[in-house]
């Protein structure tokens, strides 16, 4: 019988953990953290809730207004009642990963998996990294005691351990471009949370990322308010975090950070994501979406998928795949996202390089067409097919747009009003006392 370890129990080893020990495949799943709570805005689109089985009580916000706000401050509103008029079904997902993880995990655990709570240190790899594997993990027990030095040989590895995975250096995987990511938890009064109740936030401007965006995301009781941006400006990344709190901070008066978390996020498939009878998927693989920053459910899908795969080739677990089995998960892979990857990573280089262009982004994000087709792709993620005329439309939108962006784009930032004080007010609330604690740093 075929014995397979998933190491990482976020959503990318959960769903591979799951679908392998649904068909009765010896499993490991190890995870270092049973109450790990992953750096994450957590925004998941609605097709995930079903396609993965997840019950609502696990989504803290259902968001049906998303603002875009442009460097000048120009703020253009996506209402999901607007897109999809009569229908009330449609929202994107807010959750925190804390809950969303441990249940993922604790299902796969139900379905038949065996979940170790402990760190893999080392992989020995075999002859030619053929396997087979045996896994050197120290284990943390129920009492919080560790048992170091413990072993387990398998045939075949699962990477889902993020973005430093281990799994991947053990393969010699390579590098990849990755950005860096921080994110501040902030409990907010009831009046700036009721703002927040279905509402999330995506802002852009250098002041908040010379190649990302900025969000204020809601939460159960509190936001979570962060930026990104890639790793050679990762020295800026604080003074990029107080550009966001200066941004909002007449939304975020009074507010009080409970958490400040960072994690690197992958930007690019790493070169090798086989090797021998090692599979990599999730954020070990490189598989977060550029422009949007998305990776849970392509997490989440790429361990079902390379599952799928490896329950195909194994004949239900009787024979070990080889390498090339492995590769035809990458094979699907490729040819159903791939052409996701590059429309968002060419966005990406059109729309986060300048202010001008940043300003022009968020003037077509004003389109009905375009806030239909970017909702349809990202909510159901299917590729949508332009009709010519929308294409035409869209062409002269995006040239126009681009042309009057550059004159729009502001010299310095300003922070957006309160959305629910006068601005006498705010100002008064904010002479007196601003976001407490947090980062630290000059802008
Ligand atoms: C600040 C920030 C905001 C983000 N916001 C969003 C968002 O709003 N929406 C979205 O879709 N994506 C978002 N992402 C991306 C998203 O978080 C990732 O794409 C997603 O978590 C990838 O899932 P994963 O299962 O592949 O890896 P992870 O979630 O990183 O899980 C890996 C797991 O492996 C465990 N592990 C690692 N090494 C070992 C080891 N040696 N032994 C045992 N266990 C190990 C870790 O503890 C962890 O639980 C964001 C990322 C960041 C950093």
């Amino acid at each position: 019988m075929l014995r397979v370890a998933v190491i990482g129990g976020g959503p990318s080893g959960s769903c591979a953990a799951e679908i392998l020990a649904k068909a009765g495949i010896k499993t490991w799943i190890f995870e270092r953290k049973l109450d790990n709570a992953k750096p994450c805005g957590g925004a998941i689109p609605l097709c995930m809730v079903s396609e993965f089985d997840l019950p609502e009580s696990i989504i803290d916000r259902k968001v049906r207004n998303m603002k875009m706000i442009s460097p000048s401050n120009r703020e253009v509103d996506i209402i999901l009642d607007d897109i999809y008029p009569g229908s009330d079904k449609e929202y994107i997902g807010m959750l925190r990963r804390e809950v969303m993880d441990s249940f993922m995990r604790n299902r796969a655990a139900e379905l038949g998996a065996t979940l170790v709570n402990g760190l893999v240190s080392k992989i020995e790899t075999g002859t030619n990294k053929q396997g087979p594997y045996t896994l050197h993990y120290t284990e943390i027990l129920n009492d919080k005691s560790e048992e170091k030095g413990k072993q387990l040989e398998v045939d075949l590895i699962v990477g889902a351990d993020g973005a430093t995975s281990r799994v991947a250096k053990a393969m010699d995987a390579g590098d990849y471009n990755y950005a860096v990511a921080i994110q501040e938890r902030i409990k907010l009064p009831k009046e700036e949370m009721k703002y927040y109740e279905d509402r999330a936030e995506m802002y852009v401007g250098t002041d908040v990322s010379p190649d990302f965006y900025g969000w204020v995301f809601p939460k159960y009781d509190h936001v979570a308010a962060g930026t990104g941006t890639m790793k050679q400006n990762g020295g800026l990344i604080k003074s990029l975090q107080i550009g966001v709190r200066e941004r909002a901070k007449k939304r975020l008066v009074n507010g009080e950070v409970i958490k400040v978390e960072a994690h690197p996020i992958p930007e690019h498939p790493r070169p090798r994501r086989v090797v021998g009878r090692m599979a990599l998927v999730g954020d070990a693989a490189g598989y977060v979406t550029k422009s949007s920053g998305e990776g849970i459910y392509f997490a989440a899908k790429s361990g079902r998928m390379c599952a799928e795969q490896i329950v195909e080739s194994s004949q239900n677990g009787k024979i070990i795949p080889t390498e090339n089995d492995l590769k035809k998960y990458l094979k699907k892979w490729d040819k159903k996202y791939g052409i996701t990857y590059t429309v968002l990573d060419i966005l990406q280089r059109i729309f986060y390089t300048s202010d001008g262009a940043r300003e022009a982004f968020v003037e077509m994000c004003g389109d009905m067409d375009v806030q239909r087709l970017t909702f349809d792709s990202y909510l159901y993620k299917t590729v949508v097919a332009m009709k010519p005329l929308q294409q035409l439309k869209l062409t002269l939108l995006t040239i126009g747009s681009v042309l009057r962006g550059k004159a729009l784009a502001p010299s310095t930032y300003k922070p957006v009003p309160s959305a629910v004080r006068d601005d006498k007010e705010v100002n008064k609330m904010l002479a007196v006392s601003s976001i407490k604690g947090g980062i630290k740093a000059s802008k």
